[in-house]
């Protein structure tokens, strides 16, 4: 959330009744964003749309997702409708390396390695406080730092916990790796799978800050982070006057 744009990324299960729980009014969204076309990213986008676009009454927002999630793949989707594609008023089909704005941030287009072959992470540009990033679903691959070197803040789907690798996925390790190369000023760990959550998401963290340097949390359901000189990690806090809020 930002002064001049709402947007909803990965609208998984829960998505909606989550959004109004914290107060969030989806019929305010601008733009759905949604990396691949698995159910924990997509479940809740056509929900998102009908309330973007008003109840389908007027053309509204911006859909952007990948080709799998909009057309289908041998692997998996379409996710969303024809339906629903069509009430938006623009459709972005997005691809590694591809640019363009929302409002007044930059996005750009980075590689996910995944069991969606299209699956795509995000890195979005803001003129006043720089970068943030989201990796989406991927494991780790040569080169993946390079999307990510100089963000402030990174925010990885980290499902496995240190010793646990997972086709497709991350590790703790492979956030390390990750981490290591790009430096952020801070890294948010979500996207936590059942073994994480068992071995204990704050101690891993607290591994990688020992490991990068560099401070790492632990997502939380209804966690709110701001973005702006500084960042900061908090619940139910006031919406900033400047910057950007997001939501977990
Ligand atoms: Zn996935
Ligand atoms: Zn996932």
């Amino acid at each position: 959330m930002s002064e001049s744009l709402n947007l909803h990324l990965d609208p998984g299960p829960g998505a909606l009744v989550y959004s109004i729980y914290e107060g969030l009014s989806p019929q305010k969204l601008d733009a759905v964003l949604v990396s691949h076309c698995h159910p924990d990213h997509y479940t809740d986008a056509e929900v998102l749309i009908e309330a973007m676009t008003h109840g389908m009454t007027q053309r509204r927002g911006v859909l952007v997702a990948d080709k799998s999630v909009l057309s289908g793949s041998t692997a998996c989707g379409p996710s969303i409708s024809k339906y629903h594609q069509r009430m938006t008023e623009q459709t972005i089909e997005a691809v590694p390396g591809m640019k363009f704005h929302l409002s007044n941030i930059n996005v750009s287009v980075t590689e996910a390695k995944h069991t969606d072959p299209d699956a795509v992470g995000f890195r979005f540009t803001t003129s006043e406080f720089g970068d943030f990033a989201y990796t989406s679903d991927t494991e780790y691959f040569q080169d993946i730092g390079t999307y990510y070197e100089g963000v402030r803040l990174l925010m990885l789907c980290v499902m496995r916990p240190t010793g646990k690798p997972w086709k497709g996925h991350m590790s703790t390790d492979d956030a390390i790796r990750i981490i290591e190369e790009t430096h952020p000023e801070r890294a948010v760990l979500t996207h936590l799978g059942m073994q994480m959550l068992l071995r204990g998401p704050e101690k891993e963290a607290k591994l990688i800050e020992e490991r990068t340097g560099v401070v790492t949390t632990a997502g939380v359901d209804g966690m709110q982070i701001s973005f702006g000189k500084a960042i900061g990690v908090g619940f139910h806090n006031k919406r900033k006057k400047h910057g950007l809020d997001m939501f977990l």
